[in-house]
């Protein structure tokens, strides 16, 4: 069995340009409209001759009761129970905000290895990259940039080196 590497965060953090780089395809929908991605997006990759399953996630909107963020939240959970392991995504630019604090709080709970993956850090040292992160308490953050490729290999390398 490949192992199932699940991406979430809050929408527009990069979690469908990691999609399309980590499956070399253009699959996902890369938009500036936060919660373009409302449904689960499984692609395959390999990293060296390891082969894994990677799934997209829509946005992550707990509070939102009905209607398709509630939708969206659903298929972020039923992503979450499939996987081997997480990359939770946040986003350099925007700092870290309560909803990440959120997604963070949830994802304690998962029994899967969960990384923290701080995008959009091409060109930043890291530990500026990371820093505010840390309060998220998911352990050391890595810093990567989805777009421009950097980090992404040594990503999955380490997220899939227990697995
Ligand atoms: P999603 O909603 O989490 O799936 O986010 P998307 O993959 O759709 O990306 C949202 C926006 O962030 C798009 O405009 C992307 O081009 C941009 N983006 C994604 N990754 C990076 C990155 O590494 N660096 C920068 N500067 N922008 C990025
Ligand atoms: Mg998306």
């Amino acid at each position: 069995m490949k192992p199932t590497i699940v991406l979430v965060g809050r929408p527009n953090v990069g979690k469908s340009t990691l999609f399309n780089r980590l499956t070399k395809t253009r699959d996902a929908i890369v938009a500036d409209i936060p919660g373009l991605t409302r449904d689960r997006h499984y692609g395959h990759g390999k990293v060296g001759s390891k082969p894994y399953l990677v799934v997209d996630t829509g946005g992550f909107e707990p509070v939102v009761k009905d209607g398709i963020m509630h939708e969206m939240a659903k298929q972020t959970l039923q992503a979450i129970d499939e996987a081997d392991v997480i990359l939770f995504m946040v986003d350099v630019r925007t700092g870290c905000t309560a909803q990440d604090k959120i997604i963070a709080d949830r994802l304690r709970r998962c029994s899967c290895p969960v990384h923290l993956v701080v995008n959009k850090a091409e060109g930043m040292r890291r530990e500026v990259v990371t820093a505010e992160f840390h309060e998220l308490a998911l352990g050391e953050p890595m810093a990567i940039s989805a777009s421009h490729g950097e980090g992404v290999t040594d990503l999955v390398e380490i997220a899939l080196e227990h697995i």
